[in-house]
């Protein structure tokens, strides 16, 4: 039985990983959940699951908890999620938050000697370096797996490969909404358009940075990390079916591609069982009605947020955690109604001038970043 604490139990990503972790009972047992506010749906999985702890981390004040649900140990407030991680049962923590949030909660998790299961780009993204020296393989293997489906697929595909193998990892992108859109009309697209994504169905904010790309480009910077990869080994392919979830290119020449129906139960499973594969409720891949699989490249005209990727990387240091800060507030200031949709790459593209050159070495350094950044990017909103 391995032990799992979900962080953001409330989502997209949280309530999958529920669904797939009820069809195996015998395997895995929820030690922990939380959400940020969504108290009722919290306590409905609190009843289901009966963890010992749980949290609402966007409280300030404690919650009215039901009388049912004493069992637990409820906390609130931001620092809960770190609390959690750490204090939590079990020998996995899913961080399925959304946004730099989680990065204190995932390097609490491996301080507590956690295997961290990891949805949640924007901590590695933002604090890549500090993660990735506080995930070191260990006995049992790693201890940080993706969940990201790219990158579970491309951790799929080096399975069995020595280390140095592969020359080029070939991530791919539906594309998005806008994927054929002109610059001129995506500049104006309400958030309605943004939020109808073609293949996937996720949270608010990861749609919306799928329609900018930014969401390939914080995935081009996980995949650097994560695969210690250099700028030039990632590729980005459109690839608008969603079936080839990414691809590895081996120095034989031969490319390895891990395909499926669009459905994230697959990756958060396979990063909980790994490396046995487990039944997940997926629906079959029927190549005939699939019919074609097609692929593009990406327009860095129209997509900006891609150059901005590789920016990033050659900039190193915070400049990473920049581009990610700014494109929190970018996105969900384009959410409120505040800003037209082309303005997020120019908010993030502003940050990246101003501050692009911070250091990274502590995590006081990557706060200070992130703030400039979210300040930066606020004083564009206007
Ligand atoms: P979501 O918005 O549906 O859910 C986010 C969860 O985090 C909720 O439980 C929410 O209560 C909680 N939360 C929100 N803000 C928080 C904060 N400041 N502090 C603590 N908790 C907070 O998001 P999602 O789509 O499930 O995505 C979660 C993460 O997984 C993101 O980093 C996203 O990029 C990544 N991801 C998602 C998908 C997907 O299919 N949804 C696919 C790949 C990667
Ligand atoms: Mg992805």
């Amino acid at each position: 039985m391995r032990g799992i604490a979900i962080l953001g139990s409330t989502g997209s990503i949280g309530r999958q990983a529920i669904e797939v972790i009820s069809l195996h009972p015998h395997r895995f047992f929820v030690t922990a959940l939380t959400a940020h506010r969504n108290a009722a749906l919290l306590f409905d999985q609190v009843r289901l699951l009966r963890p010992r702890m749980a949290a609402l981390t966007g409280e300030t004040a404690p919650p009215d908890i039901p009388d049912d649900l004493s069992f637990c140990d409820f906390r609130f407030g931001p620092r809960a999620l770190e609390e959690v991680a750490r204090e939590s049962e079990g020998q996995d923590v899913l961080a399925a938050v959304v946004g730099v949030a989680g990065l204190k909660a995932v390097l609490a998790a491996r301080q507590a000697g956690k295997r961290v299961l990891l949805a949640n780009k924007e901590t590695l993204v933002a604090g890549g370096e500090m993660v990735m020296d506080a995930c070191p393989d260990g006995p049992d293997g790693p201890t940080l797996l993706p969940v990201d489906s790219e990158h579970s697929a491309i951790f799929q595909c080096l399975q069995g490969a020595g280390p140095n193998a592969y020359e080029k990892i070939l991530l791919t992108a539906s594309g998005g909404p806008f994927r054929t859109w002109d610059k001129e009309r995506m500049k104006n697209a309400t958030v309605e358009q943004a939020l109808g994504h073609p293949t996937w169905n996720m949270g608010a904010k990861i749609t919306v940075d799928s329609a900018s790309m930014f969401n390939k480009a914080l995935e081009i910077i996980e995949a650097k990390w994560l695969f210690r990869a250099r700028p030039e080994q990632i590729r980005v392919v459109v690839h608008p079916q969603s079936i080839v979830h990414s691809a590895v290119q081996f120095r034989d020449g031969a490319v390895i591609a891990q395909m499926g129906v669009p459905d994230m139960r697959l990756p958060i499973l396979y990063a909980m069982s790994y490396p046995e594969r487990l039944e997940t409720g997926v629906e079959e891949l029927d190549l005939f009605s699939v019919g074609q699989l097609t692929f593009e490249k990406p327009d860095p005209d129209r997509f900006p947020a891609l150059r901005m990727a590789y920016e990033a990387l050659r900039l190193g240091g915070a400049a990473a955690c920049v581009l990610n800060a700014a494109n929190e507030e970018g996105c969900y200031a384009f959410l409120r109604g505040e800003i037209p949709f082309g303005r997020i790459s120019e908010i993030v593209a502003d940050a990246l001038d101003r501050y692009g050159a911070l250091p990274a070495r502590s995590l006081q350094d990557i706060d200070r970043a992130d703030a400039l950044a979210r300040e930066a990017a606020r004083g564009l909103l206007g």
